[in-house]
């Protein structure tokens, strides 16, 4: 089993010209709708590929209102098993996204339920021996750790993708088997206060000497595909495979939702990366974070094309 501790965001997207500058209102001529939150994301990518009903288990937290029932309602339908997820006395996540022309794009994340875990949710998490466990950052930090440890504790595998970047994440890496990160989110664990300017400085290569982390480590590395540094051992690349990209929102979700699919189903780290980037790069193939047609025939495909 695959079990996916984090947030559920209902994602509310506009298609602008030109994003508004502070002050300005602009015209959208697009609007989407949709279940996002790197979690569900991730969720959603693992259950449509393993496509085995409750194989992948989502714990989180949604509020009590419309947008936390259709979350949960869009997870069930893809087979994620949703006993664990807490409603709560909070709003559902949502998060507010201008894309421009060009795919540029802001984003505002109102957290709501994500940051309010009930005492004990987070320990009382469904892991067994054998699962994997997939933690991402849009969720309270001790919660994150508390997850870690439960399925350290039972000795399931530990994925954290530490996104977005939080210094903190350091604190929990003795209890990661696979650590998954971009650039940006390696350097913030590589140096505190500057990780934005070191991760368009340095080199990734340079990046991973400089970590003090022991684990399996892959850097996304977008159109490039994945950097892999298993345990001990020297980095290598395993390209990306060729798409027609046109948003990649998401990508890196369904990469990580794949990642971890192939893990529990026994893959090794460069088998599960190739259909990992297989999946992140037919998420970019889509407008917004999750591809309907993932599934793995089509990421067959693509593996094979
Ligand atoms: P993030 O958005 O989290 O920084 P990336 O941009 O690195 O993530 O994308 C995650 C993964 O999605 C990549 O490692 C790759 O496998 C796939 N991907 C993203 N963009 C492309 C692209 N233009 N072509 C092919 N694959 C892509």
């Amino acid at each position: 089993r695959i079990v996916v501790v984090g947030s559920l965001n209902l994602d509310i997207v506009l298609g602008v010209r030109v994003l508004p500058r502070p002050g300005e209102t602009v015209a959208a001529d697009r609007l989407l709708t949709a279940g996002g939150g790197k979690g569900a994301n991730q969720a959603y990518a693992a259950a449509r590929l393993t496509g085995e009903p409750g194989r992948v288990s989502m714990v989180g937290c949604i509020g009590d209102d419309d947008a936390g029932a259709r979350l949960a309602s869009e997870l069930e339908h893809v087979g994620v098993d949703i006993a664990h997820l807490a409603r709560v006395p909070a709003s559902t996540g949502h998060a507010s996204i201008a894309v421009q022309a060009d795919g540029e794009n802001t984003v505002a994340v109102f957290a709501g339920a994500n940051e309010a875990w009930p005492d004990g949710h987070a320990g009382a998490t469904p892991i067994r021996k054998g699962d994997v466990l997939v933690v991402q950052q849009e969720i309270p930090a001790a919660v994150v750790a508390e997850a870690l440890s439960v399925a350290r504790r039972v000795g399931a595998r530990t994925v954290l993708n530490a996104a977005p970047a939080r210094e903190s994440a350091r604190d929990l890496l003795a209890d990661v088997d696979v650590l998954v990160v971009n650039a940006l989110e390696l350097a913030a664990l590589v140096d505190a206060g500057t990780a934005t300017a070191r991760s368009q400085t340095q080199p990734v290569e340079s990046m991973l000497a400089a970590l003090d982390y022991d684990g399996d480590v892959v850097v996304t590395i977008g159109a490039a595909g994945a950097l892999v540094r298993p345990r001990a051992a020297a980095p290598v690349r395993v390209p990306a495979h060729p798409v027609v990209a046109i948003d990649t929102v998401g990508a890196g979700d369904a990469f990580v939702g794949a990642l971890a699919g192939q893990l529990a189903d026994g893959a090794d780290l460069f088998e599960a990366v190739a259909v990992a980037n297989a999946a992140g790069g037919l998420t970019a193939t889509v407008r917004g974070a999750r591809h309907p047609g993932l599934d793995s025939a089509a990421v067959a495909r693509v593996v094979r094309s």
